[in-house]
C-alpha cells in the first residue's frame, strides 16, 4: 500500500482518514486521486470546499472530508503549516481521535502509541481472553491498556502494523487460521475453546428511517441543483430540489407539499433503499417533463448535464444521475 512506504505525517493521515471506513481495496484510488489533487497541507487548506468533496464523492461520511480541510487549515494558522509532531498537538487536530493519533504518531514519528483498530482489538481480546465487550467503556480501556504496554517502545511502528496485519491475516474475524498460529500454544481463546465466541459486541446499532422525494427538473440541457446545508447528512453535497420526510408519504401528500404548477406532468421514474450506519434512506426519485415554466429558488440554479461531473453528489443521486442521462441524452 503506498501509504506504508512513506513516513510523510500528511500523506499517512490522509490514508488513516480515508480507511476509517473504507475497505482498503477501496480506499487505495482514492488515496492515490486525493493525494495527487493535494500534494500537501497548503493545497489541501487553500482548495475549495467543493473541490475537496468531489474528491471525496462516493466515498461516504464527508464530515470526514470537511474535518481533513478544517484540520490543514488548522495545521497553517496553528504550526506554521508544518505537521505538528507531539501527540498531544495532532489529537487537538479536528477529525483525528485516539486511533488516527497513535497511528500517525508510531508511523511518522516512531513514537511510542500503540494503534488500537478492530483488527487489534480481536487478536488481543481473543489471545488474552478478554470477556468484555469491544464496544463498552471498560472493554475499550482494557484492551488499550493492554496494547500500550505489550507495544514494543524501541520500534513503534513495526509493532503496530504487524499487530495489525497479523488480525487481518491470521487471526481474522470468521476463519482464523489458529492451526498455523504463531501464538496458538499461548492463546486462551484457543485452549477454552471460545475462539468463536470472542470478540462481542453489546449494542446494536438501531436504524432509523429517512425518506427523500428528488426531483428531476430539466430544461433543455440543464438541470435544476441545489446545494446541502453545511450540517445534516450529505452536508455540502449537492443535490437536486426535494422533500425530505420522518415518514413514508403519499403521492397526494407530496403533490400537496410542492410549488410546481404543473402537477400533473411529474412521473415517478425509480426509487431505491440506500442504508448507512444509523439511517436507511427510502429514496424516490421524480421526473417534472413539462418543466419550461419551472423559476429557481434562491438557493437553486440551472446547471449544464455536461458540467454535473464537476459537482460532488451523494452516491445514489449521482449513480442515478449517470445512468439517467447515459440513456435519455
Ligand atoms: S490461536 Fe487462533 S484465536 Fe488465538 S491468536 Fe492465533 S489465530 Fe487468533
Amino acid at each position: 500500500m503506498p501509504w506504508k512506504e512513506t513516513k510523510d505525517p500528511y500523506k499517512i493521515w490522509v490514508s488513516e482518514i480515508i480507511l476509517q471506513q473504507t475497505r482498503v481495496a477501496q480506499g487505495k484510488d482514492y488515496y492515490l486521486r486525493f493525494i495527487n489533487q493535494f500534494p500537501d497541507i497548503d493545497s489541501l487548506a487553500s482548495a475549495e470546499q467543493t473541490e475537496v468533496l468531489k474528491q471525496w464523492e462516493g466515498l461516504g461520511y464527508y464530515s470526514r472530508a470537511r474535518n481533513l480541510q478544517q484540520a490543514a487549515q488548522d495545521i497553517i494558522h496553528r504550526f506554521n503549516g508544518v505537521f505538528p509532531t507531539k501527540y498531544d498537538d495532532i489529537i487537538s487536530l479536528k477529525g483525528i481521535g485516539p486511533y488516527s493519533a497513535a497511528a500517525i504518531s508510531s508511523f511518522a514519528f516512531e513514537q511510542p502509541y500503540a494503534v488500537v483498530d478492530g483488527n487489534v482489538q480481536r487478536v488481543l481480546s481473543r489471545h488474552f481472553e478478554i470477556l468484555l465487550a469491544i464496544d463498552s467503556t471498560e472493554g475499550k480501556k482494557r484492551i488499550a491498556l493492554l496494547a500500550q504496554k505489550l507495544l514494543d517502545k524501541k520500534q513503534p511502528a513495526q509493532f503496530n502494523q504487524a499487530i495489525m496485519d497479523f488480525g487481518a491475516l491470521i487471526c481474522t474475524p470468521k476463519a482464523p487460521k489458529c492451526e498455523t498460529c504463531p501464538l496458538s500454544k499461548s492463546c486462551r481463546a484457543l485452549k477454552n475453546n471460545i475462539v468463536k465466541e470472542i470478540p462481542f459486541k453489546s449494542k446494536k446499532v438501531k436504524k432509523t428511517d429517512r425518506f427523500y422525494y428528488f426531483f428531476l427538473i430539466h430544461k433543455e440541457d440543464h438541470i435544476v441543483i441545489q446545494r446541502r446545508p453545511n450540517i445534516g447528512i450529505w452536508a455540502g453535497l449537492h443535490e437536486l430540489p426535494n422533500i425530505e420526510s420522518h415518514s413514508a408519504l403519499s403521492h397526494a401528500e407530496i403533490l400537496s407539499k410542492i410549488n410546481f404548477e404543473e402537477k400533473k406532468s411529474i412521473k415517478l421514474i425509480h426509487s431505491i433503499q440506500h442504508k448507512l450506519t444509523h439511517l436507511n434512506l427510502n429514496i424516490t426519485l421524480y421526473h417534472l417533463i413539462n418543466s419550461s415554466q419551472y423559476k429557481c429558488h434562491k438557493n437553486q440554479r440551472l446547471e449544464k448535464v455536461s458540467e454535473l461531473s464537476t459537482f460532488a453528489f451523494p452516491k445514489p443521486l449521482k449513480n442515478f444521475l449517470d445512468i439517467f442521462f447515459m440513456n435519455n441524452i
